[in-house]
């Protein structure tokens, strides 16, 4: 699995700055697996801006449902006819500014598996779960949910370790330490084998939270990170082309040895 850089533009972007970005790739293609998740509006101009460029696109969200009466909700199904390739679920600007439940999240999941679309699905504590020493047991509630209903096929989606202090706007905007980084991520896998019966190396974790070009290389040179979710830095063509370049000088992801942290261990056998 090579690594993956994918941008959030959230409620930014014009046809421009898509522009701007396909000719940047074209300049220095990226040689990771890099793509964009736009706001919805703009997934046809990304289609044809990137087409002829390594760069694939994506969305921010989709609904759980097929079709029908569902006003101002994304289907899944016209993502996937646009040719999208990733949908970002679960973000914690939609956890926590739109009560967004790990059900509903799973079940979106499931819908964008079923068309063809990865998820890709952020998971993470808030600062005062992270100060109530609350993390081992948000992330467990947040993967249950998503091995309760995807069992296996939980090796196709991208987990996003995504905590909403680290981001750049509504967090310290400090990446987080990379020694916690390390810790959690080893606990992701805990959990992760314990629950769907899946290996580090079979599902792609990655970090996302004050990514820049210059903390991208010692971020994805960190054992078991499988790439990174980049907020602001990504509207930058040349920040986000930095990025890439990172990820691609990190080659693929080293495979964790065994991990043990007993806090998670303990209470994911419950
Ligand atoms: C995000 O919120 O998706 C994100 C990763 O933001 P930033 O990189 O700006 O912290």
């Amino acid at each position: 699995m090579a690594r993956l850089v994918i941008g959030n533009w959230k409620m930014n972007g014009t046809p421009a700055l898509l522009r701007a970005f396909a000719a940047a790739a074209l300049r220095e293609p990226p040689r990771c697996e890099a793509a964009l998740c736009v706001p919805h509006p703009l997934l046809a101009a990304a289609r044809t801006a990137f087409g002829t460029t390594a760069l694939r696109w994506g969305a921010q969200d989709c609904s759980a449902e097929l079709d029908g009466a569902f006003t101002g909700e994304v289907s899944a199904r016209l993502l996937a006819d646009l040719d999208t390739r990733y949908v970002i679920l679960g973000h914690p600007e939609r956890r926590l500014g739109h009560g967004e439940t790990d059900g509903q999240i799973a079940a979106k999941a499931q819908r964008a598996l079923a068309v063809g679309l990865t998820p890709v699905v952020c998971i993470g504590e808030t600062a005062e779960e992270r100060d109530g020493e609350q993390t081992s047991a948000v992330l467990r509630r947040q993967l249950l949910q998503l091995a309760r209903l995807l069992g296996r096929r939980l090796a196709a989606v991208v987990l996003a370790y995504a905590p909403p202090w680290a981001a750049s706007r509504h967090g310290c905007g400090d990446c987080v330490a990379p020694g916690l980084l390390e810790d959690t991520f080893a606990a992701i896998a805990e959990l992760l084998a314990f629950h769907a019966g899946l290996s580090a190396a079979s599902v792609r974790v990655i970090y996302g939270g004050s990514v820049d070009a210059r903390n991208a290389g010692a971020l994805l040179s960190l054992p078991g990170i499988g790439g990174v979710l980049v907020g602001a830095a990504s509207l930058r063509p040349a920040d986000f082309i930095e990025i890439c370049k990172a990820a691609a000088r990190c080659g693929d992801p080293p495979v964790r040895a065994a991990s043990l942290w007993p806090v998670i261990a303990t209470s994911a056998r419950e």
